[in-house]
């Protein structure tokens, strides 16, 4: 068992999108925070970089889901199928999985194609939708979570977590320029930003590295990771673009990649 921070651990278990990559999983980070393991989307290849990350998928105790593209959600059929072998028995504690409103219906959808292969006992898997109109929270037992709309599809959320001893990271998910977010990752110790394309290849929905490093800047955060990044991005002077914006500390996502905080 790795050892307990105080803080938040985080890390990049994918930094990459839906486009196949050896180096660049699809999205999902990890929160390590006390006794909890806290996953942020679940893209394909996510199972294999917990186990890279020496996590197993018994230890995860939440998952939260930004969205429902296929690259940040589609390893919840596995990992809950996964969960069931052999017996169920090895997961001791309940998961907990949320997402915005719609969450519950997207679930129901997929036990309609899967049944009982992605149902767990009912004492074992909590489900949770947060409220994808306007900013929401959550106490638990190690954390508080609080959650912003983020611009990109309906149901799409934004997180931000503090831990007991107030250490906090905003994962943002895929979204546009949104203040909503900028005002969610106040002032936050890492922001934990997407940042798919270019500034000269800007697309509606997503953020460029100067538009991150703009809404990092408006939010005053401690640092601010890139992260979600196309392949073109890997062709293009990303710290540079961002620079024109922010001038804290930055940091390009890479699988694997640890941040520890507090
Ligand atoms: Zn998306
Ligand atoms: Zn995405």
């Amino acid at each position: 068992m790795p050892s307990e921070p105080i803080g938040i651990k985080v890390t990049i278990l994918g930094s990459g999108t839906c486009v196949p990559s050896l180096k660049r999983s699809s999205c999902s980070v990890l929160m390590q925070i006390g006794r909890s393991r806290l996953l942020f989307d679940s893209g394909p290849g996510t199972m294999r970089r917990l186990l890279e990350a020496e996590t197993s998928i018994f230890d995860i105790s939440h998952i939260f889901y930004s969205h429902f593209h296929p690259d940040h959600s589609s390893e919840f059929v596995p990992f809950i199928f996964a969960t069931k072998y052999p017996d169920g028995s090895r997961r001791k504690t309940p998961l907990t999985v949320g997402g915005g409103r719609g969450f519950l219906d997207f679930y129901e959808r997929l036990r309609s194609a899967y049944g009982s292969w992605i149902e767990l006992a009912p004492d074992l898997l909590n489900m949770i939708e947060f409220d994808n109109k306007k900013s929401d929270h959550l106490q638990l037992d190690d954390f508080t979570v609080e959650t912003a709309p983020a611009a990109h599809n309906e149901e799409s959320i934004a997180y931000r977590i503090t831990s007991a001893d107030g250490s906090s990271a905003v994962y943002t998910g895929d979204t546009d320029y949104s203040e909503t977010i900028s005002d969610l990752a106040k002032k936050a110790d890492v922001l934990i930003c997407e940042c798919a394309l270019p500034d000269r290849l800007r697309v509606a929905g997503h953020l460029t590295p100067s538009l991150a490093g703009d809404l990092a800047a408006r939010a005053d955060v401690g640092k601010l990771v890139l992260t979600h990044f196309y392949p073109q991005c890997d062709k293009t002077d990303i710290e540079a673009e961002c620079r024109k914006t922010f001038a804290g500390p930055l940091v390009l996502a890479e699988d694997l990649m640890e941040i520890e905080i507090g």
